[in-house]
């Protein structure tokens, strides 16, 4: 609860003592000098990508090449309209529409004040004292705040021989989710230390500083203006004179500094001042002085907002010595939350003088420090997102942090896998009943070289693991290796054609732990039209930016042979266009197992943003000669949906922003068979923004058939034929079976983790089984998804019952 400082002045100001007066006089002084610096509206407002260099501050919002978005104050604004810069006010006062989110009985809005970080540290350091050491002071601001620090490890008060990690930072004052997340990593660090192998293993073999809060001059000033959260104040409180305050920290440190006026300026009253000289600051002294001092390897420094994460340089486009190690290390950032990531440069905008060019790019006194910034929120978080949001922030930024630590030491991943049979490299397939063999490839993105090891497992019965543990070679940094898992799927609970997943977790010899799963399709495929590009172009008709051939853009080679399909080999796609790939008609045979389109594809598109997808790439069928169309949806799903404002495809679910590698999509035609269909790759561009495109590789229709059956065999399978009704059902549901020539059938229910529930055996032709949601006990069984799996013979069909009580 919020108290009232002035009204408990006017209660006791009959009786004061000399010393109450002169602190009273001192609040008072200090009042005034805060009134002096009155807080300023600021407004969310949106220019055209054109005019972003004419505004001399950060962007706290983009959409590349369309437009920007600036928070400005009310002498900002006139000199836009002083230069006639044209520009929409989004938002007339952020500060207000931030409070208007918050609850009004919380002070901040629920978000910690500097001194409630303080005592987060000292809690942390209270609790868990042998693993967070007590809070330092590494320096303050001018008003004297300090900056604190926490050290996380094992042995906590020694100097051990670990890898070590900076997290953190808080910059700007008025980003209080950077503290957040870094404080939550801490406890999730300490709370699941016992439980969790994860965090077990960062916690012993790493050194994880934790800066909260590196600007708490500024972070402090806004609690001070705005008590109710929401204040706008982004600087330090450097006196610049002239009634002028603060300088951007992240702009005052000295790789770099000053190296041209692309969003760092010279001008003190500006938003992006980077200070008299480079590391002017105390607060960046005070850093400079840590970081010189320790060996970190890698770093995050948390800001928003954008949801994107971005690596050195900031100054130059140019791509580091280290581009490449970067983008594999923020793809394993962003799997979870598909936050964009690249060159803080290409990705949004030149700085200079910021924090990560300066880890990353200084190398005089210390070695490099793979340094990332991520810009925490979506387009409605703004810089004080309401206070629900915190959780899901935090949660989707605990990945990161998690990879962040690893890769200062040695941390491997899986990368692909693929199945082959138990020949061995042959390319073979898992038929249920036969022990096939699954390659993996790890990855090694730490700093310190590896051996890897995976133990597999799989989450519903049926499948038999044989490869207890599967190890690699030692993998050196940034290196590669394969391993192998052999297994056998059960030929009663698989059939051809059904997805097979199996989970892992990855390990190195100290106990490191990530975990990953992989999903294939069981079976042999049976192809009854494949193209691979190579000797000719399939006789697909294309228009549009489709185009035939070797790429040289994009993924900059094809995933077999030489030759795929792409909406330009050798450039972006272009804007405001409508790319259509259309296969030759296909006829889906009658009474297949599971048919299938199936192809290989590496896609970049325009990035999301604002809530709105804009480029994309959908796959529709026709069953009319192309007289309608309607959309084909992929096992594993679309990224999203495209926004009407796409011409082309909006409205439709489509593949959008990275693909991050190659992916196998898979689109089941089981709905189709006997039919003739076309299938048509349609890629809409709106009018603004072109990325790499779409890349396709080896297009097939196959259905999956089992060991031991010939391709004649599938076209004449007597399959059971079932129906089902009702369901989903309540009480009871009738299931009809008719399994033609064979003489007896095999009635199996399943639960969802592959345990038998109910079968019966059937000897008649024709039957009609009345099941009353009971096991084989006569036991009542509780709501959920159920198999039902027919056997006659060689032949097997699955349908999925609903139970709904
Ligand atoms: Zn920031």
């Amino acid at each position: 609860m919020r108290t009232d400082a002035r009204k408990n002045i006017g209660k006791r100001g009959a009786k004061l003592n000399r010393i109450e007066k002169l602190m009273i006089t001192i609040c008072i002084l200090s009042v005034i000098s805060i009134l002096a610096n009155q807080p300023e509206i600021y407004s969310q407002i949106r220019v055209d990508w054109t005019d972003i260099g004419r505004i001399h501050n950060e962007p706290v919002y983009v959409r590349p090449g369309v437009w920007a978005e600036f928070a400005l104050t009310e002498s900002e604004l006139a000199e836009l309209d002083f230069h006639g810069i044209p520009y929409d006010v989004i938002i007339r006062d952020m500060t207000a529409y931030y409070v208007s989110r918050f609850d009004a009985m919380m002070d901040m809005g629920g978000w910690r004040t500097y001194e409630m970080q303080k005592a987060a540290l000292d809690s942390l350091h209270d609790t868990y004292p042998a693993y967070v050491s007590e809070p330092e002071s590494i320096g303050a601001g001018w008003d004297g705040n300090a900056i604190w620090v926490v050290k996380i490890s094992d042995n906590v008060d020694i100097d051990e021989d670990e890898p070590e990690v900076l997290i953190g930072l808080g910059i700007h004052a008025r980003e209080p989710i950077a503290m957040e997340i870094v404080l939550e990593f801490a406890q999730w660090l300490m709370e699941s230390y016992g439980t969790d192998e994860v965090a077990a293993h960062l916690v012993d073999d790493r050194e994880i500083w934790i800066v909260p809060l590196m600007n708490p001059d500024g972070y402090r000033y806004n609690e001070i203006i705005e008590p109710d959260g929401g204040g706008m104040w982004r600087k330090n409180r450097r006196n610049n004179g002239g009634g002028l305050y603060g300088v951007d920290l992240n702009r005052n440190f000295p790789y770099m500094w000053g190296y041209d006026d692309y969003g760092s300026s010279p001008d003190p009253s500006e938003e992006t001042y980077r200070g008299p000289s480079a590391a002017s600051e105390p607060e960046t002294q005070a850093i400079l002085e840590l970081v010189n001092s320790r060996d970190f390897r890698t770093s995050l420094g948390f800001h928003s907002w954008s949801n994107l994460y971005l690596s050195p340089w900031g100054y130059t486009y140019d791509l580091c010595d280290d581009h490449n190690w970067f983008m594999r290390i923020m793809y394993r950032y962003a799997r979870n939350n598909n936050y964009i990531y690249g060159p803080g440069a290409s990705v949004i905008y030149r700085t200079n003088g910021d924090t990560d060019d300066w880890f990353y790019g200084d190398t005089t006194e210390r070695n490099k420090i793979l340094a990332v910034t991520p810009e925490v929120g979506g387009y409605d978080d703004g810089f004080w997102p309401p206070l629900w949001r915190k959780p899901e922030l935090v949660a989707e930024n605990m990945p990161a942090c998690i990879v962040c630590c690893q890769v200062a030491g040695s941390a491997p991943f899986m990368t692909s896998t693929w199945v082959t049979d138990s020949t061995g490299d042959t390319s073979g397939y898992a038929d249920p009943g036969e022990t096939a063999r699954l390659k993996i490839e790890v990855e090694n993105l730490g700093y310190d070289p590896t051996l890897a090891y995976i133990i597999p497992s799989a989450p519903i019965s049926g499948v038999s693991i044989l490869t207890d543990t599967a190890w690699t070679e030692l993998i050196p940094s940034q290196g590669y290796d394969t391993t192998y898992v052999d297994f056998i799927l059960d030929p009663v609970r698989f059939d051809a054609g059904d997805l097979v997943r199996l989970d892992f977790e990855i390990r190195d010899t100290s106990g490191h732990l990530t975990f990953d799963s992989t999903s294939f399709i069981c079976g042999t495929p049976f192809f009854f039209a494949q193209y691979d590009f190579e000797a000719d172009d399939g006789s697909f008709i294309a228009s549009g930016d489709w185009e035939w051939g070797e790429p040289t853009t994009g993924p900059e080679e094809a995933y077999s042979g030489l030759k795929l399909w792409a909406t330009r080999l050798d450039s972006n796609y272009r804007n405001d266009r409508e790319s259509i790939l259309l296969i030759p008609p296909v006829i889906i045979p009658d009474s297949c197992y599971k048919p299938m389109l199936s192809f290989v594809h590496w896609y970049s598109f325009e990035a999301p943003s604002a809530g709105d997808v804009y480029d994309g790439g959908t796959v529709r069928i026709s069953t009319n000669s192309g007289s309608t169309w309607e959309v084909l949806n992929p096992i594993n799903g679309y990224d999203g949906e495209a926004y009407s404002g796409n011409d082309y495809v909006g409205g439709d679910s489509v593949f959008t922003a990275n693909s991050g590698l190659w992916k196998h999509e898979h689109f089941d035609l089981s709905a189709y068979e006997g039919m003739t269909v076309e299938i048509a790759l349609v890629m809409g561009s709106d009018p603004y923004v072109t990325e790499d495109g779409w890349y396709v590789d080896d297009v097939a229709f196959l259905d999956y058939i089992e060991t031991g059956m010939t391709t004649t065999e599938i076209s004449k399978p007597a399959r059971p034929m079932i129906e089902i009704s009702p369901n989903p059902f309540n009480t009871s549901t009738k299931i009809d079976i008719s399994v033609g020539d064979s003489r007896e059938a095999e009635l199996s229910i399943y639960n969802t983790n592959g345990k038998l529930v109910r079968r019966w055996l059937l000897t008649d032709n024709t039957h009609s089984i009345t099941w009353d949601g009971r096991d084989d006990s006569g036991k009542s069984i509780p709501t959920g998804v159920y198999l039902l799996h027919a056997k006659t013979g060689d032949t097997r069909t699955n349908r999925k019952l609903l139970l709904l009580k």
